[in-house]
């Protein structure tokens, strides 16, 4: 699709589409569009979005071609000869946001949503490009605008401060405040996890399952499966969603006391992979008795941190061994997929424990959010403190304008240019 916005965006179109078109609003029209010599070259559809009910709010025109890379190029260049100029990367986003269609959130959310690689990625992504963290926010802003004009009025009409607002009545409004915003900057602990994904190791002896477990869980051939003890030498990535969170598995090299070179490399990687990684999956092989080396690397994983331990080839195991059963990690079989719906359930129990979901309408997933919530709140702490230890209102008005200024740089009021460039040069372009 070639999109050309802006008030010559009809006549551009016009220059190179056939045959002459009465542009109505909001129709889509079959056309031609036609080489320099007048020679049809596609036959597509061009809609006009007129202003300012259109994606920039400007007079937008959309050519949906047939696809072919050359002819969008022929496309391109012609709407150039015409007069029209290429966009910058994230131009068109821009223009909605300079035009006050959209807020800056809701711009940061285009970008995510263009980028999400899962499903649940792009549902979050949604809800903030129709506007969900500014709606969080303005409960938030709203009642600290109103503390700063009662204790603006306050100074402007009483000698005494105490009369006008007593320090129970402003900690009765600003400790909510303080709690609303560090809560949303809580939640982006939940929020990077949804646009960053963790990763995950899959460690164990050699031959116990590893690879066939990583093809498993995603759900698809990456790794090269075989029998001969220690042949995944490499670490092999790959992501996979889990509950929607992207989840990037490697899986390591089998670990075992190694005595040929390549293979203590890849031992090497693999104790670095377990290093590096959110959450280390430690395999063992159900079917043979625990050996040493398993029980080392689990020492090691739990050393490290969050890890779980999965036994493969449950499958081998005739029904009357699992009773009494001792083996206190999650049975599964990557040959017949027993126990990889509750491996996959404990994997996400882990990322994102005690119901972390139900935030999921309100999460922040920006780090440019994130600080500058907490920006926020330092200043709405430093606030309390000053109300407490009684110092002067216009020092705390100087606090909470500090504490205001945070939360516009994200609904975009106060926006510097710098922050924008920062923001719309990491699109793509055509956006
Ligand atoms: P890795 O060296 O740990 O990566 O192990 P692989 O995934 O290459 O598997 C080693 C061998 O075990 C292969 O022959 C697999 O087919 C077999 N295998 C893997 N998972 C299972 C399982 O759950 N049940 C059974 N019966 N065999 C399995």
């Amino acid at each position: 699709m070639v999109r050309i916005s802006g008030s010559e965006a009809r006549r551009v179109a016009g220059e190179i589409l056939r045959p002459p078109i009465s542009w109505q609003a909001w129709r889509a029209q079959l056309v031609e569009l036609i080489d320099v010599h007048g020679q049809t070259v596609d036959q597509a559809v061009a809609t006009f979005f007129e202003a300012p009910r259109s994606y920039t709010a400007e007079d937008l025109i959309e050519i949906s071609c047939h696809g072919s890379p050359v002819v969008l190029r022929h496309a391109i260049e012609r709407a150039l000869a015409a007069g029209a100029r290429l966009a910058e990367p994230g131009e068109f986003t821009l223009r909605a946001f300079l035009h006050g269609r959209i807020d800056l959130p809701q711009a940061e959310a285009v970008r995510d949503l263009i980028e999400a690689t899962t499903l649940y990625q792009a549902r979050i992504a949604a809800q903030q490009a129709g506007g969900s963290v500014s709606r969080r926010l303005a409960p938030l802003k709203e009642p600290l605008l109103e503390l700063i004009a009662l204790l603006e009025a306050g100074i402007d009409f009483a000698e005494d401060d105490i009369s006008v607002a007593p320090p129970e009545e402003i900690l009765r409004r600003l400790v909510p405040i303080i709690e609303g915003i560090r809560q949303l900057a809580e939640s982006y602990r939940y929020g990077a996890l949804v646009r960053e994904g963790i990763a995950m190791a899959i460690v164990g002896r050699p031959n116990v399952g590893k690879s066939s477990l990583f093809n498993r869980l995603l759900e698809q051939d990456r790794a090269i499966v075989t029998d001969i003890p220690g042949t995944t030498r490499d670490l092999v990535s790959e992501t996979a969603a889990i509950g929607g969170i992207p989840v990037k598995l490697y899986d390591t090299a089998g670990i075992r006391d190694a005595s040929e070179l390549v293979e203590s490399l890849g031992i090497e990687r693999s104790y670095q992979a377990m290093a590096d990684a959110d959450l280390t999956l430690v395999v063992v092989d159900l079917s043979q008795p625990l050996e040493r080396d398993d029980f080392a690397l689990i020492a090691r994983a739990q050393l490290q941190g969050r890890h779980l331990v999965a036994g493969n080839k449950c499958d081998l195991l005739p029904n009357r061994d699992r009773e009494g059963w001792e083996f206190s990690g999650i049975p599964v079989s990557a040959l017949t997929c027993e126990g990889i719906p509750q491996l996959r359930q404990k994997i996400l129990n882990d990322i994102a424990p005690h119901g972390a979901f139900e935030q999921e309408t309100g999460c922040i997933t920006s780090l440019r959010h994130e600080q500058l919530l907490r920006e926020s709140a330092t200043y709405l702490e430093k606030a309390r403190g000053a109300v407490e230890s009684h110092i002067p209102h216009e020092m705390l008005l100087l606090d909470l304008y500090a504490a205001l200024r945070p939360i516009d740089a994200i609904t975009g009021a106060t926006t510097a240019d710098d922050i924008l460039n920062r923001i719309f040069s990491t699109f793509c372009i055509g956006k």
